[in-house]
């Protein structure tokens, strides 16, 4: 499979490219940061996978226009994409009260419109083959979380981005499908994860413990395979049994 991944220059973007390649994909990847170490990452894949073909691609999934000559520069190095991960995203938390315009706009901007242009250009590579499988990441935020209203609304909002794209499209071979999370240990969530909160989930996730990148990122990858045919417009929760947080 050719798979193309947003933000997998860390976290559980970065594992899922990981995994993808050693089972034998391709992959075309992006990161935001222009002070991104691309060849360190490219010489980490070529050592897990030597023959298959990694390339990344800077892109700042809030702006239409980046989103368009990726796609286009995408699909003229790999042919074409068969699984499209839409994972990048941001927080900037705040209380309600207190968010700021930028907050509110960079979040929803980055998290939910980024995720729009990016299904949307590859539509038209996936209706002509009549095949094609997006893969959005929301969270266990999407029912609400203090301090979150923006980062919430987002992973809300690509919950029915989502499932609206898997019902015009589900009769033309593409399936449309959504992975929320609970609580995983990358940057986003080390900066973020005061230790009443890494509390709260250690006591109330009936695992007792957060997840771990390859736990979610194995989910991510059956949803583009095959197997995963008939699974369209449904959320799947990853979260060690704990869907919910104040
Ligand atoms: P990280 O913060 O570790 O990585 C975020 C990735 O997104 C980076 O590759 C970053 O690129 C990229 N990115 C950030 N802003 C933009 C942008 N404007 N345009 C394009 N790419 C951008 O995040 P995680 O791995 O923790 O999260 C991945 C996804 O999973 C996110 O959508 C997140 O909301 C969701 N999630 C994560 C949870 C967790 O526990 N970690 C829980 C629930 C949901 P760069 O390195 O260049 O900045």
């Amino acid at each position: 499979m050719k798979i193309f991944i947003t933000g997998a220059s860390r976290g559980i973007g970065y594992k899922t490219m990981m995994m993808a390649l050693e089972r034998g994909h391709d992959v075309a990847f992006t990161y935001n940061n222009p002070n991104t170490d691309v060849a360190k990452i490219i010489a980490e894949a070529k050592k897990i996978a030597p023959n298959q073909l990694c390339k990344g691609y800077q892109l700042n999934v809030r702006y239409n226009e980046q989103v368009l000559d990726v796609v286009d520069s995408v699909l003229m190095d790999f042919d074409t994409i068969d699984v499209v991960v839409n994972n990048a995203g941001i927080n900037r938390n705040n209380l309600a009260f207190s968010m700021t315009d930028e907050e509110w706009d960079d979040v929803i901007g980055t998290n939910l419109s980024g995720t729009f242009y990016v299904m949307r250009a590859f539509l038209p590579e996936f209706l002509s083959k009549r095949k094609g499988r997006f893969i959005s990441l929301s969270s266990i935020a999407k029912d609400g979380l203090s301090g979150q209203a923006n980062y919430a609304a987002s992973k809300a909002g690509l919950i029915g981005l989502s499932r609206t794209i898997a019902k015009e499209y589900g009769s033309k071979g593409i399936t449309s499908n959504v992975v929320a999370p609970g609580m995983f240990e990358t940057d986003m969530v080390k900066e973020n994860l005061s230790s009443a909160l890494r509390g709260f989930w250690i006591q109330h996730c009936p695992t007792k413990r957060l997840g771990h990148l390859e736990e979610v990122a194995e989910v991510i990858l059956f949803l583009g395979t095959d197997a995963a045919s008939f699974v369209n417009g449904q959320t799947i929760e990853v979260n060690g049994g704990l869907d919910w947080a104040d």
